[in-house]
């Protein structure tokens, strides 16, 4: 129900887990300033799009929603506008001569300037802040927890930002600027505190995770490596499960692979980029490590932990991908066999070095058909490795109720994968048995045990 005197904003998000995780933040900032989220833009006297420009189709999906928010302008002169995410960082002031309804332009380092910009704004002064802000000393991370927390049972948890990497295809680092790592007290103290009001399980994020480096202000033990803050997460909080998003083969270290052997609360999956499996498309891709380096990587981690599930983000058709390169990528699928992939098209980013440098010389058909041939060899492999769960008792974490709406419960299993089974709603937040009764391709079917 709207209250009149009630100040609503609407935030539409594009994009990655760090940007849901960043409108989180922003929506909890505007709470102090007295505004309640809505779904509608038409009821919103503030709208906002985090944006996310990572591909060109994500890029023009925001650019052309922001076009179209002239309505709510003619509608209420008074109503803020206004662009943050990778777009406001990539485009900045340039997006006030395209769209020049706009009020507000922020980058993701500047969130904590939003009752600052919105001020200006409602004092029709037009508010712009893109600085990156590189340093620990300089930056702040956001992580307030509301007062209370829904029977979520699974919460982001922001450990560092940006990153060092210069991936010749990745825009991030020019919008999301250079790595800055969180305090492990901060980060401890956040997730022992979800714990307490509920939470199971914590999603260690980062655009570049396991890079993770930081040094503890009060304890002998000063260097704070990613595996180390896992097990400080496990040993000093009371959450259940543990989980991270996302890693860099080049930082994945013998240590991480034994935290998987040896960490109960450290869930046996890791999404791992490979993008290719061609030594010269890695080179070209500026990735920093080779196929020999990622199989061995992945054996290491399958003998820490046998039911590991490994799944991975792949690019065909990138500068200079030959027959032979892409043949490479399909038969290090059909010898690793992921658990699941998700798998692009190359897309040349303006403002990366692929871009300016290397020619976008793969047909855009063949793109298509390298990228139907892996998805179909996936199918397969999905399939059978679902299929071979089928008997086996789970622990599932229920997340929520089945989105179809057909009355079924969403649990996580403890190697990422999705299972619906019939339960009372009241256990959301459980972690419940359960035996799988039969597989999908992206997810299992199963009945609550006992
Ligand atoms: S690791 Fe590479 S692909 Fe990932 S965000 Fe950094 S530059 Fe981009």
């Amino acid at each position: 129900m709207y209250k009149n005197d009630q100040k609503y904003v609407y935030i539409r998000t594009f994009g990655c887990q760090m940007n849901e995780h960043d409108s989180r933040k922003i929506i909890l900032i505007l709470k102090e300033l007295g505004f309640e989220s809505t779904d509608e833009p038409e009821n919103a006297q503030l709208i906002l799009f985090n944006t996310c420009t990572i591909r060109e189709k994500a890029h023009h999906k925001a650019i052309s929603q922001i076009g179209r928010t002239t309505i709510y302008k003619e509608r209420d002169p008074n109503t803020i506008i206004g662009v943050c995410g990778c777009v406001a960082q990539q485009d900045k002031e340039s997006l006030f001569d395209k769209y020049p309804h706009l009020d507000l332009v922020f980058g993701p380092d500047q969130i904590n300037k939003l009752p600052e910009l919105l001020d200006h704004a409602q004092r029709k002064k037009r508010g712009l802040s893109v600085e990156l802000v590189n340093t620990p000393e300089e930056y702040t991370f956001l992580d307030q927890l509301p007062e209370e927390v829904a029977p979520a049972s699974s919460s982001f948890v922001s450990i560092m930002k940006g990153c060092n990497c210069a991936c010749s295809y990745c825009i991030v680092p020019s919008v999301r600027g250079k790595e800055v790592c969180r305090s492990p007290e901060e980060i401890v103290a956040e997730i022992d505190q979800l714990a307490k009001l509920g939470n199971r399980e914590a999603v260690l994020l980062g655009q570049n995770v396991n890079a993770y480096h930081s040094k503890r202000s009060n304890s002998s033990t000063k260097d704070v490596t990613f595996a180390k803050l896992i097990r400080l997460i496990s040993d000093e909080t009371g959450i259940d499960r543990i989980r991270f998003t996302s890693p860099h083969p080049k930082d994945v270290g013998e240590d991480l692979i034994l935290e998987y052997g040896q960490n109960e609360k450290l869930c046996p999956h890791i999404h791992l980029p490979l993008q290719s499996g061609a030594n010269e498309t890695l080179k070209r891709m500026r990735r920093g490590y080779t196929r020999e380096r990622y199989i061995e990587i992945v054996r290491g981690l399958r003998k820490a932990s046998p039911d590991i599930s490994i799944t991975t983000d792949l690019i065909v058709g990138f500068c200079g991908e030959s027959d032979a390169d892409f043949q490479m990528t399909f038969e290090l699928m059909e010898e690793v066999e992921f658990d699941s992939i998700f798998a692009f098209k190359y897309s040349p980013r303006p403002g990366t070095f692929a871009y300016e440098q290397l020619p976008d010389d793969v047909e855009k058909v063949v793109k298509e058909e390298r990228l139907e041939k892996i998805l179909a060899l996936q199918r397969l492999i999905s399939m059978k490795k679902n299929e071979a769960l089928i008997g086996k008792d789970v622990e599932a974490l229920v997340y929520s109720l089945d989105r179809m709406n057909r009355g079924l419960l969403t649990g996580r299993m403890p190697d990422n994968r999705i299972i619906h089974f019939s339960g009372n709603p009241d256990l959301i937040g459980d972690i419940v048995p359960v035996r799988v009764t039969a597989a999908h391709k992206n997810s299992l079917a199963g009945e609550m045990i006992g």
